[in-house]
């Protein structure tokens, strides 16, 4: 029997990403680009960009053209080495990254300790720490971030693409030492487009058999994303198609499926997946 498939609503590219991909591949028409490390956390799409002659580089130093920044953004000092070196560049960063960083350094100008709940090696946490300056940290613990004496003035944010109930937890471990403080302040950094995917591949999970998250394993997105549906069903990362088969028992005997993606995966990925199984008995 065909399986029925419930496709999440808003899945696919994030505004962000599209914005980012969509921008480069316009510039690459004219002139060579190059990305200033990935553009995107997807190796399927990255490959598509390298087809179009956009290299990937880690260093300004093989900069041989247009420089692109990603959607994820980057220290301020990248802005001045670029001006240093009179590379032109075009700035993909994330109006909701962006909007993160001014808060980030806003909270630093009135003397707050600034914490960030996020990956420390994650590029956008970097550029978060980098506007918070010398007096920041960033952790997805408070024992990572926090070994001895805590700061009397503390504020805290997130990465942008953490999940609410992550974010609460954290803050919430933080206020158990609420004496210990004379002033926080919580800034909510969260993108509404990955809570909007979390609330309805939440809903995806409790209502079919089985939730298939489209998105490439480096994705932390979407990793989370299967994490986050596994609390309330039984869901799956899926990179390709090819991962579609008969071998695979739970997919095999679903009689509903849920389709959800990480921000960074494209819609034809997605429609592949969906037609490897509804072509499944
Ligand atoms: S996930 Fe949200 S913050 Fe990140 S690039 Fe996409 S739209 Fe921007």
């Amino acid at each position: 029997m065909a399986k029925l498939v419930k496709k999440a609503a808003e899945l696919g590219f994030c505004p962000g990403v599209a914005r980012a991909v969509e921008t480069t591949m316009r510039a690459a028409r004219s002139t060579p680009v190059f990305t200033l490390g990935r553009l995107v956390h997807n190796d399927v799409v990255v490959s598509e960009l390298e087809a179009m002659g956009i290299a990937v580089i880690h260093s300004l130093d093989d900069a041989r053209g247009l420089v692109a920044i990603s959607a994820h953004g980057v220290p301020a000092q990248v802005y001045h080495q670029l001006q240093h070196r009179g590379l032109k560049f075009i700035d993909t960063t994330c109006p909701i990254v962006r909007k993160a960083q001014q808060v980030a350094s806003q909270l630093a100008s009135e003397g707050y300790f600034v914490v960030v709940y996020g990956d420390p090696g994650h590029a956008e946490v970097k550029g978060l720490l980098d506007r918070a300056g010398p007096k920041s940290k960033a952790g997805l613990s408070v024992s990572s971030i926090f070994r001895g004496r805590l700061p009397k003035r503390l504020a805290i944010l997130s990465q942008t693409t953490r999940l609410s109930h992550e974010v609460q937890a954290f803050v919430g471990e933080l206020l158990t030492s609420l004496e210990k403080f004379q002033d926080i302040r919580i800034a909510v950094t969260l993108c509404s487009h990955v809570a909007r995917r979390a609330r309805e591949a939440a809903s995806l999970a409790s209502s079919t058999d089985l939730v298939v998250v489209v998105g490439d394993p480096q994705s932390s997105n979407s990793n989370r994303l299967v994490e986050w549906c596994n609390q309330f069903g039984y869901a799956r990362l899926v990179s390709s198609a090819n991962m579609i088969d008969g071998e695979w028992q739970e997919l095999r005997v679903a009689q509903t499926v849920g389709v959800t993606s990480g921000t960074s995966s494209p819609n034809w990925l997605i429609d592949e997946v969906i037609d490897a199984i509804e072509r499944l008995d």
